[in-house]
């Protein structure tokens, strides 16, 4: 098998695995128990925290473990908006992740918050004009991802969170996919709140982390026994914290850039391929300010599940669409935005690639494109 679908999810690395493990049999305490086996437990997490802090150039107070991005992201764009004093007005890119689209859709209908959706180019970019022309002085948060999960297009975040930082509005992005390819130190980037989610690197899934900074007021999403300082109730996963953990030592900023060079330097052959070598395939996405690992394209004349079907049968495993949407036929809402008329957003395949991906494997998969495409073409 052929797995090229490292945006969907990843495997666990075995170092993570060998980190959890401790913590999900002898070391099982509850980090809140009085005890010694609790307080054991209660260090594992102290120490994953700080390990994620550091990762994130942060403070350990300001990282809060979640089941994984989707709740990062709700208790981001709820919990912020929430405890906001501003207004109730929200600004969300237009190539947003579903969690964050729907938790604004929710602020909405349960709270009577008002939004703009700023728009995107026909490569997905956002316009920091755009941005800071839609921020209001009631807006109290401004949320937009920092790489698309569909087309890897990199959004120009440190540029749009300082226009709201600008005008003292907290900003909050989604880094999801960008995690292991792109750095995520919170200075650099300048912003408030960050996601991310442990299985798209090597951790497993139902973790993840928000990181927000101690001066952005917070409404917890769920309530109880007050965990990670009230702001995220619930029983500590502390295994998979500190699964979490160990992966992003994993992604160590020099093993990230030299991962991220390699990965470009396949995934842009593999485009080059693709385009030479099916006939009228058309990249989606921007051409350069794109994640390394996405490669993503419409083959017009066929359908983008006919193509993962006709690529499954031959050994490769791709996406057709974002795997968050998957079982829906409606074409993406991400290639709409872009322009793309339904018909062609209807034959959009994303190959993925992991850090571990091959030329061999890259070669192999153009040739069972290729096949796949031409014989679904003859079809018609
Ligand atoms: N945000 C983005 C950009 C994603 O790609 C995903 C998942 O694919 C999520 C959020 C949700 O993360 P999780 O699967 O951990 O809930």
């Amino acid at each position: 098998m052929i797995y090229l679908d490292a945006a969907a999810t990843t495997p666990v690395r075995r170092e993570v695995l060998e980190a959890m493990w401790p913590y999900l049999t002898g070391e099982f305490g509850n980090p809140s128990s009085h005890h010694g086996v609790g307080a054991s437990a209660a260090r594992a997490l102290a120490d994953a925290r700080r390990t994620v802090a550091e990762w994130f150039g942060c403070r350990p107070a300001e990282v809060v473990f979640t089941s994984g991005g989707t709740e990062a992201d709700n208790l981001a764009v709820k919990g912020i908006a929430l405890a906001s004093t501003r207004g109730r007005h929200l600004v969300l890119g237009a190539t947003e992740h579903p969690a964050v689209v729907e938790s604004v859709d929710y602020l909405h209908r349960v709270h009577g918050f008002e939004s703009t959706v700023v728009p995107v180019d026909a490569a997905g970019l956002i316009d920091p004009a755009e941005f800071a022309a839609a921020l209001r002085p009631d807006t109290a948060l401004a949320t937009v991802m920092l790489a698309n999960n569909e087309i890897g297009t990199v959004q120009p975040v440190s540029a749009l969170a300082a226009a709201a930082r600008d005008r003292g509005i907290p900003f909050h992005t989604d880094a999801v996919q960008a995690a292991g390819w792109l750095d995520l130190r919170l200075d650099a980037l300048g912003v408030d709140a960050l996601s991310i989610s442990g299985h798209k690197l090597g951790a497993p899934k139902g973790v993840g982390a928000l990181v927000v900074r101690q001066r952005i007021g917070l409404e917890p999403v769920l309530h109880g026994g007050g965990q990670e300082r009230g702001r995220r109730s619930g029983t500590e996963n502390v295994a998979f914290a500190v699964g979490l953990a160990a992966a992003v030592s994993l992604a160590d900023p020099a093993r990230v850039a030299a991962s991220a060079a390699a990965t470009t330097a396949l995934r842009d052959e593999f485009v080059r391929g693709v385009l030479e070598r099916v006939p009228d395939a058309v990249l989606t996405g921007h051409p350069e300010r794109r994640l390394p690992s996405v490669a993503s394209f419409c083959f017009p004349g066929t359908s983008g599940e006919g193509v993962l079907l006709g690529l499954e049968e031959r050994g490769v495993i791709v996406s057709s669409g974002s795997a968050c949407a998957a079982g829906s036929d409606e074409p993406s809402p991400v290639l709409l935005a872009l322009g793309i008329p339904p018909r062609v957003a209807q034959t959009a395949v994303r190959f993925t690639l992991g850090a571990d991906t091959t030329r061999a494997e890259l070669v192999s998969a153009l040739a069972a494109l290729e096949a796949a495409v031409a014989s679904l073409r003859t079809l018609r």
